[in-house]
């Protein structure tokens, strides 16, 4: 199992760990996969891209992380199409593994936590007020999308929305990170409503994120620590997806 610091310390921007296996390029235009026994590199999911960055020896070798992502419980690092991958072990042959340092672009990662806390602070908005049930969402760097269970969304509220969103974020709210046993967390109302119960069955635990004061939700992302590192929001558009199904497009304002 991959230990990863990202699901307890978001702002870990690099770790130090060994390489425990390596898989060759599996198709042309497809980069070779390296499995460490630690990492910070978030796996993608929950509508929030993988991270990207680099892996480093102490003697300057460089490879590009591509993408990272989850096979079972091991989180696999995606090399650039063509990079020779490390090879487990001792860089001069030795059994010993050598020491790499595994780090985020953390300039893309920072953007996609503030991004992330946004799009939580606008289910969390439309849900107190307007009773609308979240049913999906994507993100990329600076920007994002969230769809709801929302029929009488119009224009209009959707500036209403962005404003209260705004004073929100600007209340300077914490985010806490909290790991629940499965059946306390389903005791909690306020999960309900991001379809906890279609987890599969095997997990045990919940990982859950909360804007104190604002919103609660079952998440495997990573936030900022204070609704104050997003600064603000616009929303750019919305549009119908069906007549209760509609989506709102947000990015964020202020420059990182
Ligand atoms: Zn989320």
């Amino acid at each position: 199992m991959s230990d990863n610091v990202c699901y307890v310390d978001a702002y870990a921007r690099s770790v130090e760990a060994r390489v425990r296996a390596v898989e060759p390029s599996a198709e042309a235009g497809r980069g070779a996969l390296v499995l460490l026994d630690r990492t910070v590199f978030y796996p993608g999911g929950g509508g929030q891209p993988a991270d990207r960055g680099v892996l480093r020896t102490a003697d300057g070798r460089t490879w590009h992380v591509v993408a990272a992502r989850k096979a079972g419980d091991e989180i696999w690092h995606e090399l650039e199409p063509g990079e020779e991958p490390p090879a487990p072990g001792g860089l001069d042959g030795s059994a010993a593994a050598a020491i790499f340092t595994a780090d985020l672009d953390w300039d893309r990662r920072l953007a996609l936590m503030r991004t992330h806390t946004a799009l939580h602070a606008l289910c969390g908005v439309v849900w107190r007020d307007y009773g609308a049930l979240v049913t999906g969402g994507n993100m990329e760097p600076g920007g994002g999308r969230m769809d709801f269970e929302f029929e009488r969304m119009s224009g209009e509220l959707v500036g209403a929305i962005e404003t209260t969103v705004n004073e929100e974020l600007l209340r300077a709210r914490d985010v806490r990170v909290n790991v629940l046993p499965r059946d306390e967390a389903f005791a909690i109302p306020d999960l309900i409503r991001t379809k906890i119960n279609l987890l599969p069955e095997g997990i045990e635990q919940i990982r859950t994120i909360e804007i104190v004061g604002l919103d609660l939700q079952a998440d495997g992302g990573t936030h900022v620590a204070n609704t104050r590192e997003v600064g603000t929001i616009r929303v750019t558009g919305y549009e119908s997806k069906g007549r209760i199904n509609k989506r709102i497009r947000m990015e964020l304002v202020r420059p990182a």
